[in-house]
């Protein structure tokens, strides 16, 4: 099995740790960015962009990274606009993907000159009312219902709330043209943690099989598919990565057959990509507190779920290095929890791990994506430190931790002595 592996060594740790307390976060900078240009080289075939899921991440300094080689923003909300804004990620390098969305959104995202990809055909009157004209460049987002099986953490396509029927897409898509717009998109995401690639290249052929259908019989141009994100990351240690170069390949095979060989004009070939794109490059660092020998063994780390619910939320692993114990011989098994008043506040359940002693330093793996982001405040536990390995092997915080005064910000002390 391979060996999951750490970028930094527990001599940085206990650096770092000397200014900046667990539990937090590490991002190691120059895999995000390595892996991002292996993604476009795989699309290279194509005039291809990937926009990146601001939600598996909300970090600017992450944002920025990822600019600097050529990825746009794929927002869903408007702080995430908002972010895109500041890293000065704007116009149509920011996809809005949203639903059941607000009129303020829209409207941000208009003035923003965002491509707005359109969730449900009665956003467009919608849209017109709160807004203005429709935008120059419309997406929709279509959800192929019984004409593909979903996965598992997105489930099946009629159950999911997301997107236009066939049927409406003729219909959006007329809607526009009647209006003047000449410019359109379209869009689809039905998996999320997918690993196995043949399954994007489905889902390419479906958009370009859509494409050549309506751009037949609405006499439209289609400038771009989306194929959304959902390309999962290898959690345990047996997991195969998605292979991007079959990926790339299997779609380029799809686009020559059913695009080009319609005679249709040239497609770009846009993704948004969230979990693979900083998920396994993110680590939690936490700390062992507490061995309690009780019906089992329960490691007590310095980290809760409200850092990382994923294994609380969906039962999911995240492998799990004992710093500078990896090679150990010596094991026991643990269920490690962290200290919320919920009995599945728990890292690992039933987990071998080489035999903590107090004070060892814990790395929690893949938590890159839908880690720190999901991050709450139950029980009044802070939001960690986020922090960025740079290639020159510094450390650079790129998110302080909450402290008490960001937690009771919005309660006001002194009102209480009039109440
Ligand atoms: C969450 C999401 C993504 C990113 O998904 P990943 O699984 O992180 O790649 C992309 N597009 C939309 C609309 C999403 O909701």
């Amino acid at each position: 099995m391979p060996e999951k592996k750490v970028p930094f060594s527990i001599e940085q740790i206990k650096e770092i740790t000397k200014i900046y307390p667990t539990p937090f976060y590490i991002y190691d900078e120059k895999a995000i960015t390595d892996n991002l240009k292996a993604l476009q080289e795989a699309f290279a075939w194509a005039e291809f962009k990937e926009f990146f899921a601001v939600k598996a991440t909300p970090n600017p300094f992450l944002m920025k990274l990822m600019q600097r080689v050529g990825i746009g923003a794929d927002c869903s909300s408007l702080p995430e606009l908002l972010l895109a804004e500041k890293v000065g990620i704007v116009g149509e390098n920011i996809m809005f993907t949203s639903n059941d969305t607000p009129a303020s959104e829209y409207r941000k995202a208009s003035k923003l000159g965002a491509i707005i990809n359109f969730d449900d055909i009665s956003h467009l009157p919608f849209y017109e009312e709160h807004v203005g004209r429709l935008p120059e460049l419309v997406c929709f987002r279509y959800n192929p219902g019984r004409a593909k099986e979903g996965n598992l953490i997105i489930g099946h396509p009629e159950e999911a709330k997301y997107g236009f029927t066939r049927k409406q897409l003729f219909e959006g898509y007329r809607y526009c043209q009647e209006r003047g717009v000449k410019r359109f998109g379209i869009h689809t995401m039905v998996a999320s943690n997918e690993l196995d690639y043949t399954y994007f290249i489905e889902t390419a052929e479906i958009l370009f099989t859509l494409v050549k259908e309506i751009s037949k019989e609405l006499k439209l141009n289609f400038e771009f598919v989306n194929l959304g994100g959902g390309i999962g990351i290898p959690y345990r240690p047996e997991d195969e990565a998605v292979d991007l170069v079959k990926t790339g390949a299997g779609i380029r095979e799809k686009y020559e057959e059913i695009i080009l060989g319609a005679g249709l004009p040239p497609l770009k070939i846009y993704l948004e990509c969230g979990r693979m794109v900083t998920g396994p490059y993110g680590y939690l660092v936490t700390k062992a507190l507490h061995l309690k020998k009780t019906y089992k063994n329960y490691l007590g780390v310095d980290a809760t779920m409200a850092n990382l619910m994923r294994p609380a939320l969906y039962g999911a692993y995240h492998h799990i290095s004992v710093l500078g114990k990896e090679q150990n011989s010596n094991k026991e098994t643990y269920d490690v929890t962290g200290s919320l008043c919920e009995n599945n506040d728990k890292f690992a359940i039933n987990r071998e791990l080489p035999t903590v002693a107090m004070g060892d330093f814990l790395v929690i793996h893949d938590a890159g994506a839908h880690g720190h982001a999901m991050g709450f405040n139950y029980n009044g536990k802070l939001r960690s430190a986020e922090l960025l390995l740079r290639p020159d092997g510094s450390f650079k915080l790129i998110r302080r931790a909450e402290n008490m005064a960001d937690l009771f910000a919005t309660l006001d002390f002194a009102e209480l002595e009039n109440f």
